[in-house]
């Protein structure tokens, strides 16, 4: 997924107002209403035709373009020709299957071909037509135009779900999730009554959506907090997203789970192992010190395993987030209070280290999952926690209120909602009436 894939060009921006859950036809219509014209149009093919009407053929599977042409009697010094033309767009002697194209004969008894018209994806396409000496190639651009666009839901069973209804793309949706990883587990965390909106950009292309800009706010309430995020763009660049005072929304984790100590054994995915005396992956950081000596949750998040585990001892996990999570083997005992779904805060002591399990000393043993999958905490560059920086802070603040401004009220939200809810009534009840 790419949401911040550049964008060529912005023609205008216009900024339209979407509260409800509109169906996505709707939306669509909706948009064409408003579109702004684009201001330099291509010379390109009318947008009323459809794409297949303007590239009526597509390049089939373990077919070239050099014999597809001979098949229309297209000679192949022609086609080298052709060939060549493209070469500094695109390699015609490897196009893909599935790009659509079009040719365009003359009206001769023995008809020639004058041009072909390749369409690589809805932003991009490619003109080889016949000129007095050869050929020559064009390439074509779209004017992307960005909208901006609002969505909103509540929680009923989940984000996604609840992200469903409101006709929201899966990947704006992760995008959302991601954005809010380090404030809320949306797979563990969420509640019913949960309510959240944003505002993105949409990309146009002659009034057809083709994809998605930027998420420029957002925020996700629940029964106790509010979290908000804004997009920090400068200098062109996406930046970031942070809290509407700049900080960031990310949290670092502590570079060690314990004060006093020092690494006596690293991450390795072959060592001898000193007990069972055979070479065995090392998936974790030992960390020698004192039995007792306290081990300190590196990060928030809530303990997801409690208990004796076979070599590992006395083990806790902590879940940090739908990304990270990490384990602490080997410990003496737990802190008070430490046990399966309790939330831990960063720096707390959970446990003491120890040398339960297979173990020859005192030490902990530290774990550190990234997506279910070992990885090295001490190698490892964790996502920048910084907030934005002091001399950008002015420009962060302006963008802040703009794009905080770009979101739909909770009132006219809850209007709206309402508004569905009796809407489905009616119809519920004219289907009873039925
Ligand atoms: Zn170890």
């Amino acid at each position: 997924m790419n949401l911040k894939s550049k964008v060529i060009a912005v023609a205008g921006l216009t900024i339209l107002f979407f509260i409800g859950f509109l169906a996505s036809q709707k939306i669509r219509d909706s948009f064409q209403e408003q579109t702004s014209l684009v201001e330099e149009q291509l010379e390109a093919p009318s947008p009323q035709l459809s794409i297949e009407e303007i590239y009526p053929y597509d390049i089939p599977k373990n077919k070239t373009l050099f014999a597809i042409l001979t098949e229309q009697d297209v000679p192949g010094a022609e086609i080298q020709k052709i060939v060549e033309a493209a070469k500094p767009h695109y390699n015609l002697a490897r196009i893909r299957p599935g790009i659509r194209y079009n040719l365009e004969f003359d009206e001769s008894t023995n008809p020639q071909l004058n041009s072909i018209g390749f369409r690589f994806s809805a932003l991009e396409s490619l003109y080889v037509k016949r000129i007095e000496n050869g050929w020559s190639a064009e390439k074509k651009t779209e004017i992307v135009e960005l909208k901006t666009v609002h969505f909103f839901g509540v929680v009923n069973a989940s984000l996604w779900e609840s992200a469903k209804i409101a006709n929201m793309d899966p990947l704006l949706i992760s995008e959302l999730s991601e954005i809010f990883a380090w404030q809320v587990d949306f797979a563990r965390e969420v509640r019913v009554g949960d309510r959240w909106r944003l505002s993105a950009e949409q990309k146009f292309v002659r009034g057809q959506p083709v994809g998605w800009g930027s998420i420029l706010s957002a925020e996700y309430q629940n029964a106790s907090e509010s979290f908000v995020a804004v997009l920090f763009r400068s200098e062109g660049e996406d930046r970031g997203y942070f809290a509407p005072d700049g900080s960031s929304l990310k949290r670092i984790f502590l570079k060690s789970p314990i004060s006093f100590g020092r690494i006596t054994s690293g991450f390795s995915k072959k060592r001898f192992h000193p007990i069972l005396h055979v070479n065995r992956p090392h998936l974790g950081v030992d960390y020698g010190a004192p039995r007792g000596t306290p081990v300190k949750a590196v990060g928030d998040g809530t303990i997801s395993f409690k208990g004796y585990s076979g070599g590992g001892g006395n083990v806790i996990k902590i879940r940090h987030n739908s990304m990270y999570e990490t384990a602490y083997k080997h410990l003496h005992g737990f802190a008070k209070n430490i046990r399966h779904g309790v939330k831990v805060k960063q720096g707390q002591v959970i446990g003491y280290v120890g040398s339960t399990g297979l173990s020859t000393a005192p030490h902990l043993h530290f774990e550190f999952f990234q997506s279910g999958r070992f990885v090295d905490p001490v190698g490892k560059k964790f996502p920048s926690a910084e907030p934005v920086p002091q001399n950008l802070m002015a420009d962060f603040l302006d963008q802040a209120a703009d794009n905080i401004g770009l979101l739909p009220t909770w009132e006219s939200i809850e209007v709206n909602l309402r508004q569905m809810a009796s809407d489905q009534l009616g119809t519920s009840e004219a289907q009873k009436s039925l």
